[in-house]
């Protein structure tokens, strides 16, 4: 169906697509952008259409650009360990290449197996490796892009040194669509992870978890650092039926994958942050199909809460500033809206929190999102206090695009309009998104 082109993962947005077109190469991307130029209509590029912002919403007759059949691998470089493909490649077509040539391309997240490439740089995806990997955006290493001018321009190109002024490639990453459309691009590889660990650990409060981060980061080599409240757990373990990581229900749990730790290495971590009252009780994986279980007691959260319409939000604050912020969002959710249930999961390596409001049974939809807006503002105050983000990892798309002011300043967001003017002269691509 038609509507289905316009919608991605967000599902609050009417929207009302004029029509999708499949282009099979660059030049065809050239063609359409002159022709929207020409006759005035609007491109919303679109990728897996896996985005959690509405940043690949079709919302007022635009013309939808599915890259479904740029969905290439054109060249592999392995000097360079680079892999250049059309943009419409699935993240994880792209990672089983890697494996397949002996190397690993490390950003993943539960969308990996739709999401593409493109919409990845588009929204500079982040992932449950940042910690140990970075971004999508440090993996990026060409881009072939159509501006909304209608210019083909090829950024990067492959190489690790290039200083002769602007790097344009950066200003691609994570613009959601609205500087150019992405059709080509070069990403590095690296080797594979050793031997993997991982470890769920019951807390007894949250503020120890920062101790937890770091006593495993000063001796061991720390792939990934999660965290999810006891909440969040027994919704997933009710669900699931996967076995409980702890005897007695903690108020929040650490999930940590180290690499290359051997047993002994991650245990003696263990127990020394049992030692200090950190870590109440926890589980160390014995086997591949072990650490599986164990990382799904954090991967299918978002899946489970699903089914109660949570309210996102995906908030960054630096690292050390987290037990903090948590502390003030919780005090200011019992204090104004003790009607609302809030989970607690995230990437707590990478300060990055996804606060998830659950629709009361008896409370109708329109009420609860009016409650949860209110909520937002509020939450946004105090993110602004602590010079934190309003968007980590999922983007500004529709979502959040009111809510921008709290994360940059005007200055900064009458430069980012220069910029966007500049590459976009007539508003064709994805207007209305980002601001
Ligand atoms: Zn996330």
């Amino acid at each position: 169906m038609l509507a289905d082109w316009g919608r991605d993962w967000t599902r609050s947005f009417n929207v009302a697509p004029a029509a999708v077109v499949f282009p099979e190469s660059t030049e065809e991307v050239v063609a359409l952008v002159r022709l929207a130029r020409e006759h005035g209509f609007a491109l919303v590029p679109s990728g897996g259409r896996t985005g959690l912002s509405g940043g690949a919403v079709a919302p007022a007759g635009e013309v939808v650009v599915s890259l479904d059949r740029m969905n290439r691998i054109l060249d592999f470089d392995s000097g360079g360990q680079l892999v250049h493909c059309q943009a419409g490649v699935v993240t994880e077509v792209l990672q089983q290449f890697a494996e397949q040539q002996g190397l690993y391309y490390p950003v993943d997240f539960a969308s990996s197996g739709s999401s593409q490439i493109g919409g990845n740089i588009a929204t500079n995806a982040g992932g449950i490796k940042v910690i140990r990997y970075g971004n999508t955006r440090d993996w990026v290493a060409g881009l072939k892009v159509v501006t909304g001018a209608g210019d083909v321009l090829e950024l990067g190109r492959g190489l690790v040194k290039d200083n002769t002024g602007y790097d344009l490639r950066q200003l691609f990453i994570g613009s959601e669509g609205t500087l150019g459309l992405i059709t080509e691009v070069t990403m590095r590889l690296c080797r594979q992870p050793g031997e993997l660990d991982v470890l769920v650990l019951g807390l007894s409060d949250f503020p120890v978890v920062m101790n937890v981060l770091s006593a495993f980061q000063k001796s061991l080599d720390v792939t990934a650092f999660e965290f999810f409240s006891d909440k969040a757990l027994d919704k997933v373990v009710d669900r699931t039926g996967l076995p409980r990581p702890c005897a007695e229900p903690c108020p929040f749990y650490a999930l940590v994958e180290v690499e290359n730790a051997g047993e002994a290495g991650a245990l003696s971590v263990f127990e020394h942050c049992v030692e200090q009252g950190w870590v109440v009780d926890g589980v160390i994986s014995q086997s591949v199909e072990q650490a599986r279980k164990l990382w799904r007691l954090r991967e299918d959260i978002s899946e489970t809460l699903s089914h109660w319409t949570p309210y996102k939000n995906d908030l960054a604050v630096r690292v050390s500033a987290v037990p903090e912020f948590l502390a003030e969002v919780d005090a200011l959710v019992a204090r104004t809206y003790p009607d609302l249930e809030v989970i607690w999961f995230g990437h707590i390596g990478d300060g990055n929190l996804h606060l998830n409001i659950l629709k009361p049974d008896d409370q109708d939809q329109e009420t609860f999102f009016k409650r949860c807006h209110a909520a937002s503002k509020e939450i946004f105050e105090i993110i602004r206090r602590f010079g934190g983000s309003v968007s980590a990892e999922h983007g500004v798309g529709l979502l959040k695009k009111d809510y921008l002011e709290y994360s940059r300043s005007p200055a900064e967001v009458a430069y980012m309009r220069a910029i966007r003017q500049a590459f976009d002269p007539d508003n064709i691509l994805n207007p209305g998104k980002l601001f």
